[in-house]
């Protein structure tokens, strides 16, 4: 029997990536980028044994990316990508696999697929790697300015898994160690060893950057069968009584008029309306939870804070505003006169384009309580799109 050894090599630094952690152990639909890479070959039937190549620092890290999966125990890899492979590959040595898969911990989306043409290239060839022909024109450049063209005609564009007999690998790492080959196909064909060529995927992606990521969130919705992005909408709807005063607040703005409304905070009937609209479409619960009337630190509070808090908190999942819609209800005062610029503030405190929001005002003919001028009444939609998600049921 083959057997097959799976080498994961997630001992880089990730120095392009930003941050302070490296860009393998970064978020991925859930997981970390690795515990992808780790599981895509756990999960394969033709893989007997799956062991990562870590960098010494990251054994936390690792760990909890490994949690419950059925893995060798991890090595410490080298300064390079070429010694890190090498050290993974003498590790191997004494069990003596047949056959190794090396893959970047990096590439976190490999399909089952690429994996089996993988392993069925090692059945003609020494070496096999997962690759994809390059469709792009080629140019090459001087100064940002074409000096001159490349025939693309057989150049193909390396992914991994990059597959090999164990003992030809192992002895091609030893031969060409120090120097600085940027893959283990440059490896085995500096040392004379035949490497085919079979199709790779274009969602196996590096993920190197931040663009990257979101690229990889895009593939991984698509063969998760959900939409990369999600429609919802909210409404919201509130009420407030005339009481003394000589202005009342709406939309954040001071209108004047000769009477105030009543209200434990501003009663700024709108910007309470789009608040309960922008939580109802996050089933964030209502603005009473988030500001409780028992509370005494929101006496007298300006509105606004309430609105900045609901649109954070969509930021905070990964959604945005695409339209908010307010209709106010009253005899008075008279809103059209204050309808652009009360958009124009709502725009302002969730920093959106002015053009996203909508204020519009309506009478109820005399009839009813907003009739008889006792109150205002507000009511609201927001829609918002969030990042596409799987539907949790217990
Ligand atoms: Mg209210």
């Amino acid at each position: 029997m083959t057997t097959t050894t799976a080498l994961i090599v997630a001992a880089g630094r990730g120095a392009r990536f930003g941050g302070t952690q490296p860009k393998q152990y970064s978020r991925l639909g859930g997981k970390t980028i690795l515990r992808h890479s780790l599981e895509a070959f756990c999960n394969h039937g033709a893989v007997d044994a799956v062991r990562a190549v870590i960098h010494r620092d990251d054994a936390d890290l690792y760990r909890a990316s490994a949690e419950g999966l059925p893995l060798l125990e991890p090595v410490a890899g080298g300064d390079t990508r070429q010694e890190s492979v090498r050290l993974g590959l003498e590790s191997l040595a004494v069990s003596a696999p047949a056959q190794v898969l090396i893959h970047d911990g990096a590439r976190p989306l490999v399909d089952p697929a690429t994996i089996d043409r993988v392993i069925q290239g090692l059945g003609e060839r020494p070496g096999a790697i997962a690759a994809l022909q390059v469709v792009d024109s080629l140019k090459q450049g001087a100064d940002q300015v074409i000096s001159g063209e490349r025939n693309r005609d057989g150049l193909w564009r390396a992914q991994t898994p990059q597959g090999f007999h164990f003992e030809a690998i192992l002895e091609a790492h030893r031969q060409q160690s120090g120097q600085s080959l940027t893959d283990d196909a440059a490896v085995a064909t500096a040392s004379g060893l035949t490497v085919g060529l079979v199709q790779g995927a274009e969602g196996n992606i590096k993920v190197t950057t931040n663009d990257d990521l979101a690229t990889a969130e895009g593939y991984l919705k698509l063969r998760q069968g959900l939409p990369r992005e999600e429609v919802r909408s909210g409404q919201g709807f509130d009420v407030h009584r005339f009481g003394p005063g000589d202005r009342v607040t709406l939309c954040g703005l001071a209108i004047p008029h000769d009477q105030g409304l009543v209200g434990h905070s501003d009663a700024d009937v709108a910007l309470h309306a789009l608040t309960d609209a922008i939580l109802g479409a996050l089933g964030a619960g209502d603005i009473g939870e988030h500001f409780p009337p028992s509370d005494p630190q929101w006496a007298g509070a300006a509105s606004d804070r309430f609105l900045a808090h609901a649109g954070a908190l969509l930021r905070e999942r990964g959604g945005r505003l695409a339209n908010l819609d307010l209709t106010l209800i009253c005899e008075v005062p008279k809103i059209g006169p204050h309808r652009q610029a009360m958009a124009a503030r709502i725009a302002e405190i969730l920093d959106l384009a002015p053009d996203r929001v909508s204020v519009k005002a309506t009478t109820t003919e005399g009839l009813g309580f907003t009739g008889r001028r006792e109150g205002i009444a507000a009511q609201a939609i927001a829609t918002i799109s969030l990042p596409g998600s799987a539907d949790e049921r217990d």
